[in-house]
């Protein structure tokens, strides 16, 4: 996300605000200021203002805590977590990949709504002890309490992408074994939360003529756009499934001698043939691959004195597949946190072949182009 301020890391997860959500800091400010003047009429501008900032900050804390919630059990379970960014709509944990397992998305999913409610029940009972005190602990505690509270329950409604969706998701997987189809119900479900949103909070506008009811607008549109691109990408995957990485491989690889210089290639091969992978043999035997990304990152200088040998990337050190393996497979290789430049085409021992991401691309784009 870009223009996020990074904060540091907490259990090694780095966290970061986004520039959104400072908007949403200064509102929530003003409305509890509001609150707490009406609550508090012999306290003074100064007193209510700090004790609004506090809680406002503590409502910030307790998404926090929901995310790291969802990331800590990521961790564990072996799946990387890039960081947690707060934005304008809450809070959102970049999770390296999907679970490969329901029960896995399951756990991850069912964490941050879980904590959300017991902290919500612990705060809520702070509250209903603290009550009869003449001060401000209890309606801090009943605000948090309440935040709280919403913030699980919100996240449980069943609609990808929000948490019940995932649960869901996870769910129908599990049982039906169809990852394609769980997120298939979980994101037309999550369509269908986020149009009832639009639609309520807009009528509850006109009903009411408050501005602010039409938040939930914003976070239904919201919605509506991360459930949609779902089922876009669920159609991706449909299209990659009928192409096998040997078509797409037909379209890019070329073999070149290990003694060959980079400039040498560069002008017959990328310039003369729009040709972006190679393999390297050296006397006939395969030993290497070089993408055109690794020419684009070399300096231009060493191109006369680099040789391809010199350059490449060991066939060793790379994935190996069967040649007829689906495109949608290696799509999630290349998803990895660590993707490999790229997987080689083995069939019987041989290497027959290489595929980069650049390759997947350009045949799917060639193919759309031609209406296929
Ligand atoms: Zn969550």
């Amino acid at each position: 996300m870009r223009s996020t301020i990074r904060l540091g890391k907490i259990f090694g997860i780095p966290v970061g605000i986004n520039s959104s959500w400072f908007l949403v800091i200064v509102l929530i400010t003003f409305l509890l200021h509001s609150e707490f003047s009406l609550q508090f009429p012999r306290w003074n501008a100064g007193q209510t203002w700090v004790l609004a900032g506090m809680t406002g900050l503590l409502i910030f804390g307790s998404v926090l805590a929901h995310e790291l919630a969802h990331s800590v059990v990521a961790t564990t379970r072996g799946i990387p977590v890039r960081g947690i960014t707060l934005f304008v709509f809450g809070g959102v944990s970049n999770i390296g990949h999907d679970a490969r397992r329901p029960w896995v998305e399951f756990i991850i999913a069912v964490a941050g709504p879980l904590l959300s409610i017991v902290l919500g029940g612990i705060l809520m009972g702070v509250y209903w002890l603290t009550s009869n005190w003449n001060n401000s602990v209890y309606i801090v505690a009943l605000t948090l309490g309440l935040t709280n509270l919403a913030l699980g329950v919100f996240n449980l409604l069943p609609g990808f992408p929000l948490d019940g969706g995932r649960v869901l998701r996870a769910i129908i997987w599990g049982i039906s074994g169809n990852y394609r189809l769980a997120t298939d119900v979980s994101a037309r479900i999550g369509q269908g939360l986020a149009v009832f949103f639009i639609a309520g909070s807009v009528s509850w506008f006109l009903l009411t003529g408050e501005a602010l009811r039409l938040w939930p607008v914003l976070i239904g549109l919201f919605l509506f756009s991360a459930a949609t691109s779902a089922i876009r990408e669920l159609r991706q995957r449909d299209r990659y499934r009928g192409v096998t990485a040997k078509q797409v491989a037909d379209a890019g690889c070329v073999v070149v001698d290990s003694a060959v210089l980079v400039s040498e290639v560069v002008e017959r091969h990328v310039l003369g043939q729009s040709q972006t992978c190679f393999i390297v043999s050296d006397r006939g035997v395969p030993t290497g691959v070089v993408h055109i990304q690794t020419i684009r990152a070399m300096p231009k200088e060493l191109w006369g004195a680099n040789t391809m040998g010199q350059s490449m990337t060991a066939m060793d050190s790379l994935p190996q597949v069967e040649p007829d393996t689906s495109v949608a497979d290696l799509v999630d290789v290349f998803e990895d946190d660590d993707p490999p430049t790229a997987v080689l085409l083995a069939s019987g021992g041989d290497i027959v072949g290489a595929v980069t991401q650049i390759e997947i691309d350009r045949y799917m784009k060639t193919r759309q182009d031609l209406g296929m």
